[in-house]
């Protein structure tokens, strides 16, 4: 008898874990993405792009591919899909897990600045006077910082496409993560960066901007979490795998 299991992706974890579950006996894996990357990296298991069509249409989706288990894998400010996978498995009774990595909200930080939104980001900026702002947030955030006057808004993002063109002063580095404490430090030394822009995205491989600007005394405003369903919760890929190991038990049984 096989398993199904869907991984709701599109974050480091999600790849992890399909990577993990690769070859387990009567597991069928499927990952799905949102497809806001043109060039995702290579997946073991099936892959589905694009979106469902709300709870309607993952629920749908959820009893014709007789998903047993779903992993709310999903980059932490992906919030509405979180909130869709919630309503789906709990109409269908369908067992669902979030797997979402630490935050960096709680670490020690002088130079932190935590905001709610966009705007009360901008409104930092122009407090404190930031000429040279590197902006790591996301290309669907981008529009945001429309009307910011600064000297230079360094956006980064994975796809090479220019900066929305309602930005003024915007360069954009085409570039995918992990990315290097001492290439991050080069960074904000070489284009003089005063003030880093970024969201709680939590986790290791994004980290090393914090700690460059950290070395570099430069102010971070950091975007809080969105809140999610109240759900299972695992910080790590040991613990999904744990949980799916007793889910595909509990349905063989
Ligand atoms: P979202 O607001 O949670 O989702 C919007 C819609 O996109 C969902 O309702 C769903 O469409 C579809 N969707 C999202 N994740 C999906 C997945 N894994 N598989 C299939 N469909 C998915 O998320 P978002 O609009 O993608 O992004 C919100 C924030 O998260 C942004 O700041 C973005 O930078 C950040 N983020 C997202 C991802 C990602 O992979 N989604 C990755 C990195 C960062 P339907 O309602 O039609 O099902």
């Amino acid at each position: 008898m096989t398993v199904a299991i869907l991984i709701l992706g599109g974050s480091t974890e999600a790849a992890d874990l399909a990577r993990r579950l690769d070859g387990w006996p009567g597991l069928r894996v499927v990952t799905s993405l949102a497809g806001r990357t043109a060039a995702p990296l290579p997946l073991p298991g099936e892959t589905r792009t694009g979106g469902f069509g709300g709870v309607d249409g993952l629920a749908t989706y959820l009893e014709r591919e007789h998903i047993a288990a779903v992993v709310d894998a999903t980059h932490p400010f992906a919030a509405r899909m979180g909130s869709h996978a919630a309503l789906a498995c709990a109409r269908l009774n369908v067992a669902l897990l979030r797997l979402e990595r630490a935050s960096w909200a709680t670490d020690h930080s002088e130079h932190r600045i935590m905001v709610g939104d966009w705007p009360e980001a901008l409104a930092q900026l122009r407090r404190l006077g930031a000429r040279r702002v590197f902006a790591a947030i996301g290309r669907q955030d981008m529009a945001a910082f429309a009307g910011l006057e600064v000297e230079l808004l360094l956006l980064r993002a994975v796809d090479d496409q220019p900066p929305p063109a309602e930005l003024e002063h915007a360069r954009l580095i085409a570039a995918r993560g992990p990315f290097a404490y001492e290439d991050e430090l080069a960074l904000l030394r070489d284009q003089g960066i005063d003030a880093l822009v970024c969201r709680d995205a939590g986790g290791t491989s994004g980290r090393a901007k914090l700690e460059a600007a950290a070395a570099r005394g430069i102010p971070v405003i950091m975007m809080r979490r969105p809140t999610r369903p109240d759900l299972p919760l695992a910080a790590d890929i040991d613990q999904a795998e744990a949980w799916i190991s007793a889910r595909i038990h509990t349905n063989m049984r």
